[in-house]
């Protein structure tokens, strides 16, 4: 027998609604889950916010796990983005994750919602900011409108980093419009656009922009007219440990790809599950770092100080030493944790130059790693703990609809959103990035 489109699409909804529930009904249980989150987790943040006629509209959800996480040790970075909930009402999921001390990701907080809008964004950034408390902290995101606006109300615009992959691709179309000299000609415009964006120093910086400039003057004006000062390394004000791009949140999408296709409540247990697995993965991690620095932290080490190795260092009196590579003298600070090219003032990490005067001291380079990077850091991330959200007492929905448990106790609920599951076939995938 042979199904066309619509038979085997349907088959495959009612065989999703034995496995999970009618879809209708999975939102009417989330005041009930909310609260037992909380019971369960004390600490946690989990609210939703429904229309006047008790439809679903937003939901906020930050496990106390994740909040202590971060607040003992996590890099104040966080990166956030939006993709499709594909489950039977649709929708956005909205993430934010942090950074923990080996550059894993850590998940701090996700939404859900009915649509994404600047309003949307505001909420979920509000909630992230009691999530934060008085920390500062960069966001670093894709340049959506509703981001845009919302990030610079609750953290401040300087505070904001754009991705720099997303600016690439954009630069990268505007290239194709351009058809500047063909294929090579766009091969060289993007590594020019790759100078501007990582050059350290403003020298580096005016440099690269003269050369963009003299290869296509509406070029240079692109970049001039979409805000460097978001994502070029030189000219962004504070510290992003060399963060360049979301794709942090580009694997939370990913880490939940199949929990995506499923109901809020399905979902919304899902997440714990694999938050649960995931926290004691990194956990358990940590016997593969050897010392006080994690092993990605140790390979960026490991090839500054391959570089480093030739470079001819010279003693002063104090902390500062000179340093040449073979073509400039730079002057390293061991005290300040500085030096000349501020790629070690950048990224916390020592750079070669750096490397070579701790070598040439006798020193161990992995002391001179920022604090962010180390050992017992990586240990506090991961000191919390997490309950389990029992079900055994979750209530039943009546014929009514009431949400009903087994002693005749009366629970609020929610009804499904009222947007409309868009025409045509659902799309699963997002078209994968041509830049990493
Ligand atoms: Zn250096």
């Amino acid at each position: 027998m042979q199904l066309n489109y619509c038979q085997a699409w349907n088959l495959k909804e009612k065989a999703k609604e034995r496995i999970h529930g009618v879809p209708q009904c999975s939102y009417k249980l989330l005041p009930w889950l909310c609260t037992r989150l909380i019971e369960t987790n004390p600490g946690t943040i989990a609210e939703y916010r429904c229309s006047d006629d008790g439809h679903f509209m937003q939901l906020f959800v930050a496990l106390s796990v994740s909040i202590h996480g971060f607040q003992l040790g996590c890099q104040p970075i966080i990166s956030i983005d939006s993709s499709h909930m594909s489950g039977p009402y649709k929708g956005a999921l909205f993430s934010a994750s942090s950074y923990d001390a080996d550059d894993g990701m850590f998940p701090l907080a996700y939404g859900l919602f009915s649509s994404e809008n600047y309003e949307d964004w505001l909420w979920f950034l509000e909630k992230l900011k009691m999530v934060i408390g008085e920390r500062d902290v960069i966001i670093i995101s894709d340049r959506h409108q509703g981001i845009i606006r919302s990030v610079s109300e609750v953290f401040g615009s300087e505070n904001h980093a754009h991705c720099y992959r997303h600016i690439k691709e954009n630069f990268s179309s505007f290239l194709t419009k351009l058809n500047t000299k063909g294929r090579k000609g766009k091969e060289n415009a993007l590594q020019m656009l790759d100078s501007i964006a990582y050059a350290r120093l403003d020298c580096d910086y005016e440099v690269a922009m003269d050369t963009l400039r003299t290869f296509n003057h509406d070029l240079a004006k692109w970049v001039e007219e979409n805000n460097p000062q978001h994502w070029a390394i030189s000219k962004f004000k504070k510290m992003r440990w060399d963060k360049m791009t979301s794709n942090l949140a580009e694997s939370f999408n990913s880490w939940l790809r199949h929990e995506r296709h499923h109901n809020i409540c399905v979902f919304f247990i899902e997440h714990m599950d694999k938050l649960g697995s995931l926290l004691v993965e990194h956990k358990n991690g940590l016997v593969k770092w050897n010392g006080c620095i994690g092993p990605k932290t140790e390979e960026k080490i490991a090839l500054n100080i391959g570089k480093g190795e030739n470079y001819i260092t010279y003693l002063h009196l104090g902390s500062s030493m000179k340093v040449s590579n073979g073509k400039a003298f730079l002057e390293v600070d061991l005290m300040e944790r500085t030096c000349t090219c501020k790629a070690w003032q950048m990224s916390g990490i020592p750079c070669d130059h750096a490397c070579a005067a701790i070598r040439r001291m006798g020193f161990d380079v992995s002391d001179y790693v920022d604090d962010w990077y180390k050992y017992n850091l990586q240990e506090k991330i991961y000191s919390g703990s997490m309950r389990t959200l029992v079900t055994h007492d979750m209530p039943m929905i009546d014929e009514d609809g009431t949400v009903r448990d087994a002693l005749g106790h009366t629970y609020p609920f929610l009804n499904p959103p009222t947007t409309k599951r868009p025409p045509g076939r659902p799309r699963k995938r997002r078209i994968e990035s041509q830049f990493m």
